[in-house]
């Protein structure tokens, strides 16, 4: 009998010793691959039963030669990079790991808010180059009383609102899927997105990229910026237009921006954003800390041992498809 098969498609882990350990209860093969393109990853899996992703393209062409795949586990919050309407008809689960780094990214939107502000980069930049001047940081403002805008306000955008109450912000959400009688809880105020665009001196982003948040932020709403804000993004790359905000930094109707995530990762050296003082640029690292990487491993691991031993995994994206594991329907 054919021995199951789990393939990891790409990750950046230094290892896969929580994946090997928990595989090693049962009698499964496990392979790892560096996948870049659909035409690798279709290589890789095309036997698999469990696909496991961290960056590669999860497309509906790949979906479809995945002839044996019970479950895709995304090694991420967001799974963007996986067609969910194509898995959805294929009876193929998705599954995400929701909340392992909700601290960290968190802590790396407040790091990137206040370095941003007060010039972090620009000072560490000019002492090391000899020049012990406060000036180099010049202009900068009295974060006390500025609006920080939230747009998002899911496990992480909550998280940054708890953790800036001590800078007497006012801060404005918009996140129109959420209670708003919770409004209290957080000390924030729900307003709509264009009061967001417009009254905020710093906009941070914590929504999933799908098709209606892709662009989110375009030369139409930096237009709209009121306040010559600084952008903060921790959430996805393609929520922001870059060439747009490349536009608005020249014309500074943005003060700056502080990146976690670009539209394409690894961005290049060559990349406009690489050329600006007043941008941040850190390479999609929000989330990491130790304990989350043990996290992440462990329970994507955990969720796949759980589908292929027929039993429901914990956080299932794809709820049509619960139950099914059985019935995937074969593709002839
Ligand atoms: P979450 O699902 O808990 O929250 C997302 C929130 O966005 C929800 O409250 C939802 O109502 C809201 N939302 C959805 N569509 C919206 C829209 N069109 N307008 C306004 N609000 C909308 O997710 P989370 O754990 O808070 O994570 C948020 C995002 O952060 C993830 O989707 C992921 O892309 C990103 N992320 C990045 C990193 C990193 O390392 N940079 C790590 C983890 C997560």
């Amino acid at each position: 009998m054919k021995r199951t098969q789990i393939v990891i498609t790409d990750y950046n882990y230094e290892n896969l010793k929580q994946e090997k350990k928990i595989f090693s209860n049962f009698n499964a093969e496990l392979l790892d691959f560096q996948c870049r393109t659909e035409e690798n990853v279709i290589a890789a899996a095309k036997e698999a039963d469990a696909v496991m992703v961290q960056f590669a393209p999860i497309t509906r062409r790949v979906l479809e030669s995945l002839k044996n795949c019970k479950v895709v586990v995304r090694y991420a919050v967001g799974f963007d990079n996986i067609d969910l309407d194509a898995a959805t008809e294929l009876g193929i689960r998705v599954i995400n790991v929701p909340d392992y780094c909700t601290e960290e990214v968190s802590e790396h939107t407040v790091m990137l808010l206040l370095a941003i502000a007060r010039k972090l980069c620009t000072l560490n930049r000019t002492v090391k180059a000899d020049d012990w001047d406060y000036k180099a940081m010049k202009p900068v403002q009295r974060l006390k009383g500025k609006t920080v805008g939230l747009i998002g306000f899911g496990r992480i955008g909550r998280m940054v609102a708890k953790k800036l109450s001590g800078f007497q912000f006012r801060i404005v959400v918009y996140d129109p899927y959420v209670d708003q009688g919770i409004a209290d809880d957080y000390g924030i105020e729900f307003v709509d997105f264009e009061t967001v665009v417009a009254e905020s001196d710093f906009i941070s982003l914590h929504v999933p990229l799908n098709a209606e948040t892709k662009y989110m932020l375009n030369a139409n709403v930096f237009s709209k910026m009121g306040k010559c804000p600084f952008v903060i993004n921790t959430g996805r790359g393609g929520l922001i237009q870059e060439e747009a905000l490349i536009e608005a930094l020249d014309q500074e109707k943005v003060q700056g921006a502080a990146l976690d995530v670009m539209e394409t990762e690894p961005i290049r050296l060559s990349h406009p954003l690489q050329s600006y003082e007043n941008v941040i640029l850190t390479p999609h690292a929000a989330w990491y800390s130790e304990e989350a990487l043990v996290a992440i491993q462990l329970f994507a691991a955990k969720e796949v041992e759980r589908v292929l031993q027929g039993r429901e995994p914990k956080n299932l994206v794809n709820q049509e498809v619960a139950g099914n594991v059985a019935l995937r329907k074969i593709k002839a």
